[in-house]
This record gives structure tokens, C-alpha cells and sequence, in this order.
């Protein structure tokens, strides 16, 4: 379900919440606003020496088995960088170096039956080392960029960061 229907009462006073506008629910009693926004992810475009991509098969759901990029969601008052440095030394148990930013993506997650709307931030960069699979993944393979594009990808907006990453439009 949507978040303006899965919440129901005022974090604050626990009054009702009712929608105001798309993305706001008003609560009724002291008329706090409750903003539905993205939740920020990253996500990191890593080649090998052949130019292949790397992808991480999900170990639990949403989309469990699927072919996802490697990263996930920012601790509150995190960097982007922090945030993604952090998400390879638990996923992937490697160090990375950081290239260019590849672009912004707008998605949704599902999480607890609630479909959160997410906004992906993406970027490109280099490990060193041997990968040990971690944490919510359960596999990994890189991929050519012709391949990828025919593989079972866990969500929508990977489809257009790749493109954009392989076509150096972003
Ligand atoms: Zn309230």
C-alpha cells in the first residue's frame, strides 16, 4: 500500500492523520505535518578490467533473487560517500574508491507491505581486492554491457542508470 494510507496517526500526538496534499498528511489534532518524501539510497557502478559490470544477487525480499546494484539506504546525517563506502565493506567486504556521480533515480521499495518511494544516487567507482559476499546479498557476477540489460533486475530505475552510466549521458 501506499505510505499516505498505511499511516494513520500523528507520530507526535498520536491524533489522526489525514491527507492533505499527495505527499502531506495533516494531523487533525495538532496539525502537524507529516511529509511523505524519497528516502535516499545509494548505489555503485563498479567495472572490472573488461569492462564488465558488477550486480549482487538479493538474499531476502522485496525481489529476493534478483540482480540488484550494490548499496542500499543512508544512515541519517550520512554523506553519500560515507554511505556507500560503508554499504561495500558490508556487502561486498572490500574498500572503494570513490569515481563520478552517475546520476539521481526515482523508485519505489517495498518494505513491511508499505510501497516507500525512494530516490536512487548513484555512483561510479573501483575495488581492490577479493570479494566476499555479506549482509543482504547472497551472490554476485559481473555482467557485459549488453547482458545486463537481459537479466531479472530487482528494480525499474537500474534499467535507466545503466543506460545512462553505458551511454555517458549522465
Ligand atoms: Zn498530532
Amino acid at each position: 500500500m501506499n505510505p499516505n494510507i498505511a499511516y494513520k496517526f500523528c507520530p507526535r500526538c498520536s491524533g489522526n492523520l489525514l491527507q492533505e496534499k499527495e505527499n502531506m498528511l495533516r494531523c487533525k489534532k495538532c496539525r502537524f505535518e507529516f511529509y511523505i518524501n524519497a528516502l535516499p539510497c545509494n548505489a555503485v557502478l563498479i567495472e572490472n578490467e573488461k569492462g564488465e559490470i558488477l550486480l549482487v544477487k538479493r538474499k531476502f525480499d522485496p525481489k529476493k533473487g534478483y540482480w540488484d546494484w550494490p548499496g542500499g539506504f543512508l544512515d541519517s546525517y550520512e554523506s553519500l560517500k560515507d554511505s556507500i563506502k560503508r554499504e561495500i565493506k558490508e556487502e561486498l567486504g572490500v574498500k572503494i574508491e570513490l569515481e563520478k556521480f552517475v546520476g539521481a533515480y526515482s523508485d519505489t521499495y517495498l518494505f513491511q507491505n508499505i510501497n516507500n518511494p525512494v530516490i536512487v544516487l548513484v555512483m561510479a567507482g573501483k575495488i581492490k581486492g577479493e570479494i566476499k559476499v555479506s549482509d543482504d546479498v547472497s551472490g554476485y557476477k559481473y555482467f557485459s554491457k549488453k547482458d545486463i540489460f537481459k537479466q531479472k533486475l530487482a528494480f525499474a530505475s537500474m534499467r535507466i542508470g545503466l543506460r545512462d552510466y553505458i551511454t555517458g549521458k549522465s
